[in-house]
């Protein structure tokens, strides 16, 4: 172990924890610890205030429309501020589904409930009858744009499940994840998926996202370690991703059939 670590701040795990989400913060973890890095997760759920200082990555899990509204009040309450100015202050930041959906501005449900969400970042979802379900693929403009090279690698890419009725739309200035190859993403007409505005990603990946996405997980803790202790400090040392690797490209093949 060295004298780095990383505190990840897992958002409401008891209420938002769709399809292994909670597996990003064991990958998270074990990265991290097989680099000699310490990491500390904290859970905090209804009733917990937060404090965004004591944390430098944030993870919000997926939901059903009944679980996100059951924390709406508690979330504008005792989080809310605190997330905007972590936010604001370069934290890094992956929001799954209806976690995703929570930054954003509303969601109204399929069948017309209306839910103010906590309007952190500028985008809605609107529920339609239609669940868009499905393993799915996407490109990460992010991870496009560390190598510059001119054409789009496997690795450039993401896979993973999605299963939402919402469908999102970004308001202007925020930009998706990137280009949807094959399912769905944000809403049936966009052909993008996800949100990245500053260092949060928003995403409908379920799965979990980051066990078969490793280079993309690297990318958030990267981040993460760049802006607590200045940008080339730490640098992540390679593991063997042979097994992650073969899961995400079983799957780039599947899905580009
Ligand atoms: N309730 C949301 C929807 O169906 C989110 C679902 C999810 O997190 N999988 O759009």
């Amino acid at each position: 172990m060295n004298d780095y670590q990383i505190n990840i701040c897992h958002l409401y795990p008891d209420l938002l924890n769709l399809y292994g989400d909670t597996g990003n913060i064991i990958c998270m973890k074990s990265r991290l610890e097989r680099r000699g890095i310490k990491c500390e997760v904290t859970g905090l759920s209804v009733g917990d205030k937060l404090n965004a200082a004591d944390f430098d990555l944030f993870f919000i899990g997926g939901g059903q429309d009944f679980e996100q509204d059951a924390l709406l009040k508690d979330a504008d309450q005792n989080k809310k501020a605190d997330i905007r100015a972590a936010i604001d202050d370069e934290k890094v930041f992956l929001c799954i589904c209806g976690g995703y959906q929570i930054m954003g501005q509303y969601y109204r449900t399929w069948d017309g409930k209306q839910l103010d969400f906590m309007g952190l970042i500028d985008f809605y979802t609107e529920g339609h009858e239609k669940r868009m379900i499905g393993n799915y693929m996407f490109e990460c403009d992010a991870l496009i744009a560390l190598d510059n090279a001119a054409e789009i690698k496997a690795d450039d890419l993401i896979v993973g499940f999605e299963n939402h009725s919402g469908q999102t739309f970004l308001g202007e200035g925020i930009k998706p994840i990137g280009k949807v190859l094959s399912g769905y993403g944000n809403n049936e007409k966009a052909e993008y998926e996800g949100m990245h505005y500053k260092n949060v990603f928003g995403a409908y990946c379920h799965g979990p996202m980051l066990p078969k996405n490793p280079r993309f997980c690297d990318l958030l803790l990267q981040t993460a370690l760049d802006r607590k202790y200045g940008r080339g400090t730490v640098a992540l040392t390679e593991l063997d991703d042979t097994l992650e690797n073969n899961a995400h490209n079983y799957m780039v093949n599947r899905l580009s059939k």
